[in-house]
């Protein structure tokens, strides 16, 4: 299979609140567009890990970040590493931890955020950085702008594998916590801004997967083993047939299902794909 991917992580967005709150997407699964599943994730469930275990298929106790403190270079194959190598071009929309993991040079907080260069393993990608993000001020890009930003990436190199990282449910999240109006809204406005972006990148071309790197809790808090921040979605808009939609994924399926329909051979240490 030669396919191209888009794959959207939503930050923090939990399979309850997205379920109920993401009427695009869900009507989708309704009228036979898209699948979805329950996808469980690894832990700890932290941003930083589960960015590299969803481009490995590996734990964090594997791969070795284990913690947001923790934070360096994938030294493992990983997707966009591995698509690299097979001569496919790499694309990112993501916060600068993606910087961190896969292009691995300084951060430079007045060049950094537009990046070009094939010898990195993500090749081409707009980054942001939301310095000063707190409880006053969530410093989050607008959803239709990160999906303009894809769009754009998207007509000018055509990459293969597409990364969309949104961090915004994560910060509303952090600030009212996972069972908030806050949360549940900004959810709903991811929904939103791919209602009308995911037709146009199917247009184009595209497998779109739509997931979640963890859940959040009522507290504000996620990296524990409670079901609010292990149960993520997984949404998936192609040609594929996955499992029984009953049947829960495992989230270190992910990266090996991505590198299957892209046409490039998992790393033997993957875990399996389920597409
Ligand atoms: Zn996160």
């Amino acid at each position: 299979m030669q396919n191209k991917i888009i794959l959207v992580i939503m930050d923090g967005a939990g399979y309850e609140a997205c379920v109920t709150q993401c009427g695009y997407l869900e009507g989708a699964v309704e009228l036979g567009q898209a699948q979805r599943w329950k996808m469980i994730t690894a832990t700890p469930t932290l941003s930083g890990p589960m960015y590299e275990t969803i481009h490995t298929g590996l734990w964090p106790h594997e791969h070795g970040i284990t913690s947001n403190e923790g934070m360096r270079a994938s030294e493992r194959p990983n997707v966009f590493s591995l698509a690299r190598e097979a001569d496919k071009t790499t694309a990112a929309v993501a916060h600068a931890y993606y910087h961190r993991l896969y292009v691995d040079r300084p951060w430079d907080g007045l060049r950094s955020v537009e990046h070009h260069d094939p010898e990195t393993d993500i090749q081409h990608a707009r980054f942001y950085s939301m310095e000063g993000y707190g409880a006053m001020n969530a410093v989050a890009p607008a959803e239709i702008d990160l999906c303009a930003q894809v769009t754009l990436l998207a007509e000018h190199h055509a990459p293969d594998y597409l990364l969309l990282h949104s961090c915004s449910a994560d910060t509303l999240g952090h600030s009212f916590g996972g069972d908030s109006k806050e949360y549940r809204y900004q959810i709903w406005m991811i929904d939103n801004a791919l209602s009308r972006a995911i037709p146009i990148w199917r247009a184009m071309g595209y497998d779109v997967m739509v997931t979640a790197d963890h859940g959040m809790n009522a507290e504000q808090h996620h990296g524990g083993m409670e079901k609010i921040m292990r149960e993520v979605p997984f949404y998936y808009f192609g040609e594929a047939k996955g499992p029984n939609p009953g049947k829960s994924l495992s989230q270190l399926g992910l990266a090996a299902t991505i590198l299957d329909r892209l046409g490039v051979t998992p790393d033997a240490a993957m875990r399996p794909g389920f597409l």
